[in-house]
């Protein structure tokens, strides 16, 4: 049997054939050396590889090298590899010899039934919603023979609530992790490689808050179902200062690590439906996420092709500013939803999904920032972040650098969006229904100010004609145009 080369987020058992297949692992500092990454990022991948190591035990033989060509140099005997997760990682396997390149694992929908449901679209676009629903009926989740349990498909009217007018959700602290001593030897490492200057991280060292172990895992997994999955999906979208996880599963991290197979986690949530213990609009906004938008985005990465990453059909120029490089870690940014949202990046290196979107990704699409960077800092910041997961959703669905071919419209929004969604703007020294003045809101001066100036590109889309013409009534244009090309990259 050929040894199985495991990479950095292929650390679950569905990644070896049978239980006691010999194993390699190469631990190379030369990804930490060439760009800057979360320090809590580092710290999890590490920790992970080196658990999964020492569960394997005498069955890995674990490789510490600057490249995984200097590894490799050592290694004698052929290879199997799961196919890796990017563009880069993959040439490079297929360039060696004697490695045999299999499928990939840890999604739910195979390369080939992907490439089927894409080409019997013809020139329809490649929906999420219809690949959801066809992903559904295949895998037999929430089904209930030819029909979706509960008689539709779609939950998103249910879950879109803003948030209740408290503090916080008033769930339970999510279970963490208890850091051992292969976490302490990581931080030990971590700092020593700080210190010789071979690497620069962004972001604060904190207590490991995501899973790095299988069994971690699955405990973040049931603690998800029990305590929070009830109140995941009406609140799926609100933001509170004072909540940083909300109803959140915690487990984009976990899955992408490779430690748990997403339809486990699955079959978890629908189990939790059918005994009563979950409503089935949370139960559904969870499966949504997964055997949907998680696969969606992972296929399309490799369907749109490896230059699908320079589009840049807003032609967006600037470039990504030094505070939200380093995540506002002078505390110079006082817009209330930007300088919370980055605050929870940088203790955590997690935000959930709508302050990604609408408020990180949002104000830099507002600001015209280069979508390549962008995709580039969200990959590197985040602890989840990999390029097959921030290509699509950043280039695509964040800054609608493909002009469309994912999104079917921008997703730029104001200050009332924000405000919503969320308790910032009461406590924020901007007032969301300003356009002009010292307290005009950044997101909704921005926000006109973004269609004005991508009024060319955008016309014709007719979901967002109509805002593409209310702009052409506001009285205060010029002014506000002036301002925020004044305003241009400093910290609002
Ligand atoms: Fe953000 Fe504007 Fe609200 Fe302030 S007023 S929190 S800048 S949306």
């Amino acid at each position: 049997m050929r040894t199985r080369w495991l990479f950095g987020d292929q650390l679950g058992p569905h990644f070896l054939d049978e239980p006691g297949q010999p194993a390699l692992m190469i631990e190379s500092r030369g990804v930490f050396t060439r760009r800057r990454f979360h320090r809590q990022k580092a710290h999890l991948v590490l920790s992970a590889m080196r658990h999964r190591a020492a569960e394997l035990g005498d069955q890995v033989r674990y490789l510490k090298a600057g490249t995984y060509r200097e590894a490799l140099a050592e290694v004698s005997g052929d290879l199997s590899v799961c196919a890796p997760t990017s563009y880069a990682a993959d040439r490079f396997v297929r360039s060696l010899d004697g490695v045999e390149v299999l499928p990939a694992r840890g999604f739910c929908t195979s390369r080939d039934d992907f490439a089927q449901w894409a080409s019997r679209r013809g020139s329809k676009r490649l929906l999420m919603e219809d690949f959801y629903r066809e992903a559904r009926v295949r895998l037999e989740v929430l089904m209930d023979g030819s029909n979706p349990t509960g008689g539709q498909w779609n939950f998103d009217h249910d879950n879109r609530e803003p948030p209740p007018h408290q503090p916080t959700l008033g769930l339970t602290e999510p279970w963490w992790p208890h850091e051992d001593e292969i976490d302490d030897e990581v931080r030990a490492d971590l700092d020593r490689w700080e210190r010789d200057g071979d690497v620069r991280f962004t972001g604060q060292d904190g207590p490991r808050r995501f899973a790095a172990t299988r069994r971690e895992a699955l405990h973040v997994l049931r603690d998800f179902v029990a305590h929070r999955l009830p109140a995941f999906g009406p609140h799926e979208d609100a933001m509170l200062t004072g909540d940083d996880w909300m109803a959140h599963s915690l487990l984009s991290a976990p899955l992408n690590l490779g430690l748990l197979d997403p339809l486990e986690a699955v079959e978890r949530a629908e189990d939790a439906y059918r005994t009563g213990a979950a409503p089935l609009s949370s139960v559904e906004g969870f499966v949504r996420q997964l055997i949907g938008w998680r696969d969606y985005i992972w296929h399309l990465y490799w369907h749109f092709g490896a230059d699908y990453r320079h589009r840049n059909a807003l032609l967006a120029r600037r470039h990504v500013p030094d505070w939200f490089a380093d995540l506002d870690a002078d505390g110079t940014v006082e817009a209330r939803c930007l300088s919370e949202t980055l605050r929870g990046v940088r203790e955590h290196g997690w935000v959930h999904h709508i302050p990604r979107l609408m408020v990180l990704g949002n104000y830099a699409m507002q600001r015209g920032w280069r979508p390549d960077e962008v995709t580039d800092w969200f990959h590197r910041s985040f602890v989840d972040g990999y390029d097959w997961v921030m290509v699509a959703n950043v280039v695509g669905m964040s800054q609608y650098a493909d002009g469309g071919l994912l999104a079917t419209k921008p997703y730029a929004g104001g200050g009332a969006y924000i405000d919503r969604m969320s308790d910032f703007c009461g406590s924020c020294r901007y007032d969301p229904k300003v356009r002009v003045g010292d307290d005009a809101c950044p997101f909704t001066a921005g926000y006109w100010w973004f269609l004005d100036r991508n009024a060319d590109r955008l016309q014709g889309n007719q979901r967002i004609a109509r805002q593409l013409s209310a702009r052409q009534r506001l009285d205060d244009l010029p002014d506000l145009v002036d301002q925020e090309q004044k305003r241009g990259n400093d910290a609002p």
